[in-house]
């Protein structure tokens, strides 16, 4: 065959396959341009999936008659002029291609009437070809509607999937573009059923209870982060809330939906040795950054972003979650459907729960609260929540604390509490440098060459943290003073933390770097499970852990405390309920 240049009608189709896949992908085209058009009010009609109607109706400013056959044209846009104008576009579309590609695989008809004009214009093409320019009445803004999606490209049709899928697709779709706008009234219909409706109130969590349910609305942790020109906003899980896939996870970037698995690997490693294997958090974030730092023309149905800085974004992302998560994680609550035993009985141990627990060597048996399965409460404790004053009751196995609150049982890790009393501790105190008590015989300490040379830079930390260390020969480092409450503790163990390998995700940040080592040391020297204490050294304990900013956790997110209230153990005796 000769070479021949293509028809306009055939390239028009063939780059309407880049854009325009399925139903859902004309659905967000239509959405982006209302969005991009200042709609407070967008309508969305779906008849057969979208494969015999999809109906866009918006408020926004409208297309002028005299450009309505230019906005269907190819490579016609009122968003960019330059190639430059790309890294300063703050709209949704800017290749001028969604309409024209919508035009050559169905029969379109756009109307729009803009702001002090009295009749709306029309104009209908048909598989790439227009119909004449007619006047009409119309409301302000604009309706785009799509008929017979793919009825000239047969190939297409074959492809879709079932109804089901698709009209799954644009459910979904519809969904995060009402999260990403909350300031927007949307509605959505599917078949004449009213599928979506929001309220245009901004209100984002509101929305997220709508969409799913209010539980999950409720339990939903808020993450804010301002840093230089990185905001991120949205909502994840807490960690008892996940899903087995990583759909619920969806990413906007300036205001645009991404699916960038950089971003979602970044959300995954804060929740790193919190989640159980093949478990996935729920999220929608949403990141603003300044449009020249982002390269949002790298795919043709603007799915996937390019940033100048990625490692920066992705350290961000990270770190703001992480934080968000910390922030807050409830008291675990055994749940009465979970397999507590009668005494005698057997306490299943589901295996998942112990990869959770890989790296903590503290407590003898870490494993086994979780393994009961626990619940948030059904009231969800907000970062300022405490539990209640306590009653020591004594000690268990030597391991566990027991005590009492007015709303039952509380049990207490006694390592992972005494982890963030001193934790605590040490991030309060370090804002100046924290007293050395001298040691009455100076420890030596000897480490490899390699942890010497490790352990050297970190000297004038540790002093500022009230570790005196210094050099004393090649590997040899002298302790002649320790913080002064760590009196008693092994020196060399908290120094042997500074010089151990860092796990993969650390963020070197020196200010995050200080707290990790701030951790990893509290970890080393708190009182392990297995560990005698005297009653006095209990109460002061839980006296200790009651004064804490976050006494639910450890420093490295795990539980301290296991509540077990009236109302459960009532249950599990029998006197109340179906037991
Ligand atoms: P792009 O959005 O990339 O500019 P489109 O093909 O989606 O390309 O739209 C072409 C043009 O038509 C837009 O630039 C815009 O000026 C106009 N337009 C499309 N939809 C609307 C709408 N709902 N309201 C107002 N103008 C619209
Ligand atoms: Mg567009």
């Amino acid at each position: 065959m000769p070479i021949r240049i293509l028809s306009d009608e055939v390239a028009s189709q063939i780059a309407a396959g880049e854009v325009i896949e399925r139903p859902s992908s004309v659905v967000k085209e239509l959405l982006e341009n209302a969005l991009d058009a200042g709609a407070r009010r967008i309508s969305i009609r779906i008849e057969a999936a979208g494969k015999r109607l999809i109906e866009v109706m918006d408020d926004g400013n409208g297309i002028p008659a005299s450009e309505l056959a230019l906005a269907v044209a190819r490579h016609a846009t009122s968003k960019l002029v330059t190639a430059q104008d790309l890294f300063t576009v703050r709209t949704l579309g800017f290749r001028g291609e969604a309409l024209a590609s919508i035009g050559s695989v169905s029969h379109l008809t756009l109307i729009s009437r803009i702001p002090g004009s009295d009749s709306g214009a029309q104009l209908k093409v048909d598989g790439g070809k227009n119909g004449p320019l007619e006047t009409t009445g119309a409301p302000q803004g604009t309706v785009v509607r799509v008929e017979d999606l793919f009825y000239n490209v047969p190939a297409r049709l074959k492809f879709l999937k079932q109804d089901i899928t698709e009209r799954g697709q644009i459910d979904a779709l519809v969904t995060r573009y009402a999260l990403a706008y909350p300031e927007v009234r949307l509605r959505l219909i599917q078949d004449s059923r009213q599928g979506m409706q929001t309220a245009g109130n901004g209100d984002r969590r509101e929305l997220l209870a709508n969409l799913y349910g209010v539980e999950i609305g409720r339990q939903l942790l808020e993450v804010t982060a301002d840093e230089d020109d990185l905001k991120l906003n949205g909502f994840i899980s807490p960690i008892s809330l996940t899903r087995s896939n990583r759909r619920e996870i969806t990413f906007f970037v300036n205001g645009r939906w991404v699916q960038d698995t950089a971003l979602t690997a970044a959300l995954l490693q804060a929740y790193h040795t919190l989640l159980m294997v093949g478990r996935y958090p729920l999220a929608v974030l949403f990141l603003e950054i300044p449009p020249e730092l982002v390269d949002v023309n790298v795919h043709p149905a603007k799915a996937e972003v390019r940033f100048r800085s990625p490692d920066r974004v992705f350290s961000g992302v990270q770190r703001a979650v992480r934080r968000a998560l910390l922030a807050y994680t409830p008291i675990p609550q055994i749940s009465s459907s979970s397999h507590w035993a009668p005494i005698g009985g057997q306490v299943e141990i589901d295996p998942a729960w112990e990869m959770a627990s890989q790296d903590e060597n503290g407590a003898a048996t870490p494993t086994a609260p979780p393994a009961m399965g626990w619940i948030p409460r059904t009231q969800p404790a907000l970062p300022a929540d405490r539990p209640p004053i306590l009653r020591l009751v004594g000690q268990v196995g030597a391991t566990y604390l027991v005590a009492e609150g007015p709303d039952g049982l509380y049990l207490i890790d006694q390592h992972a509490a005494h982890e963030r009393v001193l934790f605590e501790r040490f991030m309060r105190e370090r804002r100046q440098d924290i007293p050395a008590q001298t040691l009455l015989e100076p420890v030596p300490v000897h480490l490899s060459l390699q942890d010497a040379e490790a352990l050297t830079p970190q000297l004038p930390f540790l002093h500022r943290l009230g570790f005196q260390v210094e050099p004393f020969g090649p590997g040899s480092f002298l302790v002649r003073g320790i913080p002064v409450f760590l009196l008693g503790s092994d020196p060399v163990a908290a120094l042997q933390v500074l010089v151990e390998d860092f796990e993969e995700d650390e963020t070197p940040l020196q200010s995050e770097l200080e707290a990790r080592l701030i951790a990893r040391i509290c970890k080393r020297v708190a009182i392990k499970g297995g560990q005698e204490m005297t009653h006095q050294e209990q109460e002061a304990l839980v006296r200790d852990l009651e004064r804490c900013q976050s006494p639910r956790t450890c420093p490295h997110g795990r539980p301290t405390m296991i509540h077990l209230s009236v109302d459960l153990l009532e249950r599990q005796f029998g006197r109340r309920g179906s037991r």
